[in-house]
């Protein structure tokens, strides 16, 4: 093995999820594989599901239909799925966890976003809220591993392990056992462990980046206001405005960029052991009894989040171009929603079937959360519009 496949920053071995033991338990009984993981196999469930494919077609910042983006390079929620799978990787590598279970829940993380991105999730709740009902993507991502992903002749569902069942909805929030009695196997009243934790700090890292880059490629961000309000980026910018003098403005850009990115990343590995440190922990269990969640950029770094963050709302996602595209993601969804439960022979025969058991609202929001942006749009054009 070489120097440069060691962790750099190994936590205590106890802290790791190991591939054996309950947390790699299925719901249906498997025979072991004979040379894979059990977490590596469920990498692969996620890659070859439908759900997975269909993130091609849907939004991260900027939708997938044919007249937006202004060019076909940007982020759409599979790339962007792709770039939070390297970051998760290289920081369960870097601190010695479970690469195999970080990389399974990267690549599952936005498997329950529906078409549009946030303004359409926004829009789904929004329809359920008027029937009792709420849409949470996460959830929305257990029931498509558990239920809807159909590939096994003996099981519906992709028979995922505890772990990456757990961590997909545990990796960004936390819910109350008290109104979530059907999550009781997810240890609902602990932390999840460090390789669930970190993908949401991931996520941030990964889009924060990913949407400058898109915003200026696009045009509706300027570079001008970028170096006045994010610090963080304007000293990076200057540094490669000092080494590459005479290189094209979209390089040193680039050259911020990534060392924007690699700063974030590697404060947020220094900051998880300094954490685990600090509490002196040295097993899972410890993680998990935690008083808090000990993924977490350290305070200086987080407040530079913040600070471009804020900027990426105010000039970025609430620009006037993008409320435009949200203000027709929420009338799309809202008003197919309306017109499939006004009729709901316009759904699909198989969908049909689970409306005696899910209600009327909760099937047709499924229908729709799968959606990718152009099948919801076309659709929409038919039945709705
Ligand atoms: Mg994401």
């Amino acid at each position: 093995m070489t120097a440069e496949s060691q962790p750099v920053l190994p936590l205590p071995s106890g802290i790791a999820v190991h591939g054996a033991g309950e947390l790699s338990r299925r719901v249906h009984d498997e025979p072991p594989h004979a040379y894979r993981s059990p977490f590596a196999r469920d990498v692969a469930r996620i890659l070859h599901a439908r759900a997975f494919r269909r993130l091609a077609g849907k939004t991260q910042v900027f939708t997938r239909l044919p007249a937006d983006p202004p060019g076909d390079h940007f982020r759409s929620r599979l790339t962007h799925t792709l770039e939070v799978t390297q970051i998760s990787r290289t920081l369960a590598h870097a601190l010695g966890l479970n690469v195999e279970l970080a990389e399974a829940l990267s690549l599952a993380h936005d498997i329950g976003h529906p078409p549009f991105g946030h303004a359409g999730e926004r829009a789904l709740d929004q329809a359920l809220r008027e029937h009792g009902l709420r849409f949470d993507h996460n959830l929305h991502a257990l029931r498509i591993v558990t239920w809807f992903e159909v590939r096994y002749a003996g099981f519906r569902g992709l028979n995922l392990t505890l772990a990456v069942r757990e961590g997909i909805i545990k990796h960004s929030r936390d819910y109350s056992a008290d109104d979530h009695p059907d999550l009781a196997e997810y240890f609902l009243d602990q932390r999840p462990p460090l390789e669930a934790q970190l993908i949401d700090l991931a996520d941030e890292i990964a889009y924060l980046t990913a949407d400058l880059e898109d915003g200026l490629d696009s045009g509706i961000l300027a570079l001008d206001p970028l170096r006045e309000e994010v610090a963080l980026f304007r000293s990076f910018h200057d540094e490669a405005l000092r080494l590459y003098p005479s290189a094209p403005s979209k390089l040193t850009v680039n050259e911020a960029l990534k060392r924007v990115l690699n700063a974030l990343v590697t404060d947020l590995m220094q900051e998880i052991y300094a954490r685990v440190q600090s509490h002196g922990i040295t097993t899972l269990g410890g993680i998990r009894q935690a008083p808090e969640r000990l993924a977490a950029l350290s305070p200086a770094m987080e407040a530079e989040r913040a600070e471009a963050k804020r900027f990426l709302y105010a000039n970025f996602y609430n620009s006037p171009e993008m409320r435009e595209a949200h203000h027709h993601a929420d009338y799309v969804v809202q008003s197919l929603f309306a017109a499939l439960t006004a009729d709901p022979h316009l759904l699909p025969e198989d969908h049909q079937a689970h409306i005696p058991a899910q209600g009327l609202a909760r099937t047709v929001a499924d229908y729709i959360a799968g959606m990718t942006d152009s099948y919801i749009q076309q659709l929409w054009t038919r039945c709705a519009s």
